[in-house]
């Protein structure tokens, strides 16, 4: 008998906290599907824990570049080239605001010197490999080639409103989560804070040349649209690497020109749960909206699906996102991907909800997502049924509760996968050529 289909019986002590929620007729027996890699090996330490990688391998960052500086520090190198201080904020407006790193376009510089000042701040960062879009011309996947070859991706997403970019952190990651096209491939470096900036100037450079369709034309004084919401939820983990993050969210919300003049609110750093940075981060008293991938809510289940979880345990991330809350009055997002048989279970709804209940009412909502799938595997998306009651048992317990819709499966929508078709077509030329 496959042990993955045995019925499954909730902990103890958690089923305690359910007893006298109703029963869910012929939809709360239904088979426990436990977590495993498919395709690649998850690595353990000599304590059977597994292993994650917190630092990177390769350490080698890119040539520094003006989104890595603070204005001080580009009136500083100005300074030293032999310029005035304000030469710095006239790059920075072409920058930033222009959108531009050639020097034939920064007609307001000294002629003489605008090829060499163009060298000194702007290094080629991105470059582009591959770009997909969908029918509706409403999300488009970006897929860069950095300095070093490393690939990244990120996601441009038209909503009502709004226009969101979904942006990488580091080059893979090293958090090993098993359901994750990234997490398979591990950590090979950290971003710099202008890698991940840059990835917002890119896409507000093709919103701007017309790319994601033209809702508003600029023109008679309007400026383009831009890139107004911001989600860490593309490759890497951004609290593994938070100094670069944290300076490229400085810089996000930095007004021009010294950076992109965004709000706060509308940038949303995700994280697997490193209990010790989310405290670091609600100290920081930048107001981001902060998300948690908890997937899971016992520790028996998360410590397979989010291996990190082997250090920091449902209740400490719980607590930290708590403290989060406490501190900046920022309401705090739970993300859970919901995977067929493997976590949907109505038992983990109810535990769910009375975890989050029981730090307090008004502090959290729980943002389900359907599974990106992989076909012919046990990552698979709960079925329609089952992906409501989930949602509905949360918002009948009082915890506010909205299923995220999936954008993009067209192109790879989720994170990871495009790197992972990129990697396998390179591998498979390799091999072809050796
Ligand atoms: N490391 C960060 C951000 C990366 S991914 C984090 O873990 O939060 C952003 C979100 O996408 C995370 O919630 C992650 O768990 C989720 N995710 C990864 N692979 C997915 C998949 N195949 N389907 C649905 N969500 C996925």
């Amino acid at each position: 008998m496959d042990p993955n289909k045995l019925n499954h019986t909730p902990p103890t002590g958690e089923s305690k906290l359910i007893k006298t929620r109703p029963n869910t007729g012929g939809l709360a027996r239904r088979p426990q599907v436990r977590p495993k890699t498919e395709g690649w090996t998850q690595l353990t330490n000599p304590d059977g824990r597994p292993t994650l990688q917190f630092a990177s391998p390769r350490v080698k960052q890119p040539a520094t570049h003006l989104a890595d500086m603070t204005l001080e520090e580009r009136e500083a190198k100005v300074v030293e080239m032999g310029l005035p201080k304000f030469r710095a904020k006239q790059l920075s407006v072409h920058y930033f605001e222009h959108r531009t790193t050639s020097p034939e376009e920064m007609t307001d510089l000294p002629k003489g010197r605008r090829e060499e000042l163009a060298e000194a701040f702007f290094p080629p960062l991105l470059s582009e490999v591959k770009k997909l879009v969908t029918d509706d011309g409403n999300t488009v996947k970006f897929l860069w080639r950095l300095f070093d070859g490393a690939l990244v991706e990120s996601v441009l997403m038209r909503y009502p409103g709004r226009i969101t970019l979904c942006v990488s952190s580091q080059c893979g990651c090293g958090m090993n989560c098993p359901f994750c096209a990234t997490g398979q491939a591990g950590l090979t470096r950290n971003m710099s804070t202008a890698e991940i900036l840059d990835q917002v100037v890119q896409a507000n450079r093709f919103i701007a040349e017309g790319g994601l369709g033209h809702k508003r034309r600029a023109g008679n004084g309007a400026e383009p649209e831009r890139v107004n919401n911001i989600v860490f939820m593309g490759m890497g983990e951004p609290l593994a690497n938070y100094k670069r993050v944290m300076n490229a969210v400085r810089r996000m919300v930095a007004p021009s020109p010294e950076g992109l003049g965004m709000s706060a609110r509308g940038i949303t750093v995700s994280t697997v749960g490193l209990a010790p940075a989310i405290r670091k981060l609600a100290d920081e008293d930048i107001p981001v909206t902060f998300a948690l991938s908890l997937h899971a809510p016992d520790d028996k289940l998360r410590d397979e699906l989010i291996p990190v979880n082997s250090r920091w345990k449902v209740d400490e991330v719980l607590d930290a996102a708590y403290a989060y809350y406490e501190k900046t009055g920022r309401r705090v997002s739970i993300e859970y991907a919901l995977i067929k048989d493997m976590n949907d279970h109505a038992w983990r709804a109810d535990l769910l909800a009375d975890r989050l209940n029981q730090r307090g009412r008004g502090w959290v909502h729980v943002n389900p997502i359907p599974l990106n799938p992989t076909p012919g595997s046990i990552w698979t998306s709960s079925t329609k049924e089952v992906t409501r009651e989930f949602v509905d048992r949360l918002n009948a317990a009082g915890v506010v509760t909205t299923l995220r819709d999936t954008r993009g499966k067209e192109i790879d929508g989720a994170c990871g996968q495009l790197v992972a078709t990129e990697q396998d077509r390179a591998d498979a030329e390799a091999f072809a050529t050796s």
